[in-house]
């Protein structure tokens, strides 16, 4: 009798042990690749930021296995030599392309699908490995489990789900619908909560009490309501403003002191900032000319429904005149001195571009934003953390990535050249880790051109007006 257990006990234990071939090979082709990057010049961004000079780093199943320990014998080796490592950048603010809109009737779908290789590309190319988007839709979720799948690659993403008073995915006018809104944003597995223009103050307050509740951090618009009487609007919990350009629809004031009164509202609170400048300077450029977005390095790679959009339908520029362009520098003025204002009242800020708005390229305006953070008086260390461990921080998933530890998810960038000597260096990509996978220089540039030829065949097809005629018809 013991015998015949142990035999059912034995079959059982095999059945379990027994990977069809095919997952055989997918796993090993994951998880057995070792990397090592020698004589490289670490740049952890670690609290204290040491840097490790002539390092060797080993990367095993998607982490950083070692920092100046042996080389496993299996390694595949990568030569750092006068070559430096930053975390994989993040971009706090972001509004990605996914299916939509939708139309006529209930089995048809989406008018138009993007393609999310190409789409992630962009992010991939320049370092972005992980990303905020602040208008979640479910098509999002599916975006992130390809990504996860494996069927693309493509940045971490945190999903942000949007309520605002009208005209939004999600939108409530009383505080006990805002409650309901919170909740069925959780349940449709947004873990981060954004908070629009148009709520009234007490829907406003609830919404943000019921995140605190179902543990999903606010991040958002401060409502049109609480202007001039914005401290109303720092309830506990509000956790991070989604740009400069909230506190300037606060107020008709753009002096330092209004400034520091901001920086000091947010201190007390706990409230971060991102400053987002990349994106006010370069609406102040379209006021001016739409050269400014033509002439992009990076407009080739934009898809060409956007390319179209951003020229043929850009609320900035059109009917633009002297006033708006001094308006916008004015604001540009005026954010510089709220990144300054809270630099000095140490309220942390974390990096996001808005990408998707016209002009702001995904991936590529992270750069932007860098060297503009810089410019208002960052420097290059604190630009860089802002970017990387402050920003995992906020999304606390800082124990998982944000710097380079060793146990923590191998997102990482070599660069050509020292980023805190110059910031613009974080551009210059010698290769990139994404959750552990090498994409060296040369198969970035062969998935850049990949998107590129694909904009230009399409482009025809996809002419903003063409394309939102056609989907009103349909
Ligand atoms: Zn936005």
């Amino acid at each position: 009798m013991k015998f015949f257990y142990l035999l059912v006990l034995l079959i059982i234990f095999t059945a379990f042990n027994e990977k069809k071939p095919i997952e055989q090979a997918h796993q090993s082709s994951h998880q057995e690749i070792i990397y090592a990057i020698k004589n490289v010049n670490i740049i952890p961004m670690t609290k204290d930021n040491r840097v490790i000079k002539n390092a060797t780093i080993v990367i095993k199943d998607k982490k950083i296995l070692t920092i100046n320990k042996p080389i496993p014998n299996n390694a595949i080796i990568i030569d750092g030599k006068g070559k430096w490592l930053i975390p994989g950048l993040i971009d706090m603010h972001v509004h990605n392309l996914a299916d939509g809109p939708y139309t006529s009737y209930p089995t048809k779908g989406p008018a138009i699908h993007f393609d999310t290789q190409n789409f992630m590309t962009l992010y991939i190319a320049n370092g972005v490995t992980t990303v905020f988007e602040l208008s979640a839709r479910a098509e999002h979720i599916g975006q992130r489990n390809e990504i996860i799948r494996g069927d693309i690659i493509g940045p971490r993403i945190a999903l942000a789900g949007l309520v605002d008073g009208s005209n939004a995915n999600m939108t409530a006018t009383t505080p006990s619908d805002g409650r309901q809104t919170v909740r069925l944003a959780k349940g449709e597995g947004y873990e981060f909560i954004k908070v629009y223009s148009q709520l009234n103050k007490e829907t406003f307050k609830a919404i943000v009490d019921e995140a605190e509740k179902q543990k999903m951090k606010v991040v958002g618009h401060i409502p049109n309501e609480f202007k001039n009487n914005t401290e109303e609007a720092f309830v506990p919990h509000f956790g991070l403003v989604a740009h400069a350009e909230e506190f300037s629809n606060q107020t008709d004031k753009f002096t330092e002191k209004e400034a520091e009164k901001f920086a000091k509202i947010s201190k007390k609170n706990g409230t971060w900032l991102i400053p987002n400048l990349s994106n006010l300077v370069c609406i102040a450029k379209q006021a001016r000319s739409l050269d400014s977005v033509r002439n992009l390095e990076s407009f080739k790679y934009v898809h060409p429904l956007m390319q179209s959009k951003w020229i043929i339908s850009n609320q900035y520029n059109q009917g633009t005149n002297p006033k708006r362009v001094a308006y916008y520098d004015q604001l540009v003025d005026f954010h510089i001195k709220l990144v300054k204002a809270f630099k000095k009242e140490g309220v942390p800020m974390v990096v996001g571009t808005d990408a998707g708005t016209s002009g702001i390229v995904w991936g590529f305006s992270l750069h932007d934003e860098l060297k503009l953070l810089t410019e208002a008086g960052l420097k290059n260390e604190e630009a860089i953390a802002s970017a990387t461990r402050l920003a995992a921080e906020w999304l606390e998933i800082d124990d998982k990535i944000g710097t380079i530890e060793v146990g923590k998810f191998a997102d990482l960038i070599v660069l050509d050249k020292n980023p805190l000597e110059n910031i613009s260096n974080t551009s210059k990509i010698f290769g990139v880790f994404v959750n552990g996978k090498w994409i060296d220089k040369s198969k970035i540039n062969v998935m850049l051109s990949d998107v590129e030829r694909w904009n230009n065949a399409n482009k025809k097809i996809y002419n903003w007006k063409e394309v939102i005629k056609k989907i009103r018809e349909e």
